[in-house]
């Protein structure tokens, strides 16, 4: 069966009134497929994320992920989004590790569970380029380093999915295409299952493996298409 199943997914946010954001939105993704999801702004592309990770629950219809229902934020999800989000106050390696944090607050841990964790945070920095920029401060880097570092904390838990929202859509075209490589090699070594959301419809041919399209009012996907050529070879 399909890693995720989303079937028959409607959204409407704010009650009977309010905005109806998805409408029979049906999407089938298998375990370590690259999906892209493009359409125009405001077509539901953010709202179907939110479903598929628990943030929000469905108005109508099913998302089971890993074969369970999802009916509360995702743990097995890495999430990336266009606004990296690094807290300021702390270096580029906190940030990377903040997930331990949040994961379970109130656990005191070992100095050795520590110390393994940030091996992993200065592995997983050293394998996006980012090897001497550990204690550099989120400030202090550029927006295409940022995203790079924002990539490693969605990967910190090792998550069988990773969702991302137009990842790079606020950085210019050179950076961007830096960072389609350095997400290729993460999906080649590692093999998570990807979502990712973009307006850039070369950037969905150029990565993933299968494109869906959505259109808006209500927003529901309208096509879908395997890339059949014109990405490296793996
Ligand atoms: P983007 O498309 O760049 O992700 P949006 O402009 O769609 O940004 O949304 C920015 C934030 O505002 C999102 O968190 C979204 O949930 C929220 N938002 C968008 N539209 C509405 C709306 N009509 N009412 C309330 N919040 C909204
Ligand atoms: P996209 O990510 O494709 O830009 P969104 O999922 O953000 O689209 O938005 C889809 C529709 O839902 C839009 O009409 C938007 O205004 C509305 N919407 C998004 N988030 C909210 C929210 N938190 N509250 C109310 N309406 C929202």
């Amino acid at each position: 069966r399909p890693f995720a199943e989303i079937r028959d997914v409607a959204m409407r946010y704010g009650g009977v009134e309010g905005t109806l954001a998805l409408r029979g939105t049906t999407m089938m993704v298998e375990k370590g497929e690259f999906i892209a999801v493009v359409g125009p702004s405001g077509c539901g592309k953010s709202t179907l994320m939110r479903l598929v990770t628990g943030l929000w629950p469905a108005t109508e219809g099913s998302v089971i992920v890993a074969g369970r229902e999802v009916d509360r934020p995702l743990s097995i999800a890495g999430m990336g989004f266009q606004n990296p989000t690094m807290l300021p106050w702390r270096t580029i390696l906190q940030n990377v590790m903040l997930p331990l944090e949040v994961v379970e607050p109130h656990r005191r841990r070992l100095r050795a569970e520590r110390a393994a964790y940030e091996a992993k945070a200065r592995a997983l920095l050293a394998s996006v380029g980012l090897a001497g920029f550990e204690k550099r401060y989120p400030w202090q880097l550029s927006g295409g380093m940022q995203q790079r570092a924002s990539l490693c904390r969605a990967l910190i838990h090792d998550p069988q999915l990773l969702m991302l929202d137009e990842p790079f859509g606020a950085l210019d075209i050179f950076t961007r295409e830096d960072l389609w490589s350095v997400l290729q090699d993460v999906w080649i070594e590692r093999r998570p299952t990807v979502i990712l959301v973009t307006h850039d419809l070369r950037e969905a041919v150029y990565l993933a493996d299968r494109v869906l399209v959505m259109s808006s009012r209500p927003g529901r996907i309208i096509a879908e298409q395997v890339v059949p050529f014109g990405r490296p070879r793996r």
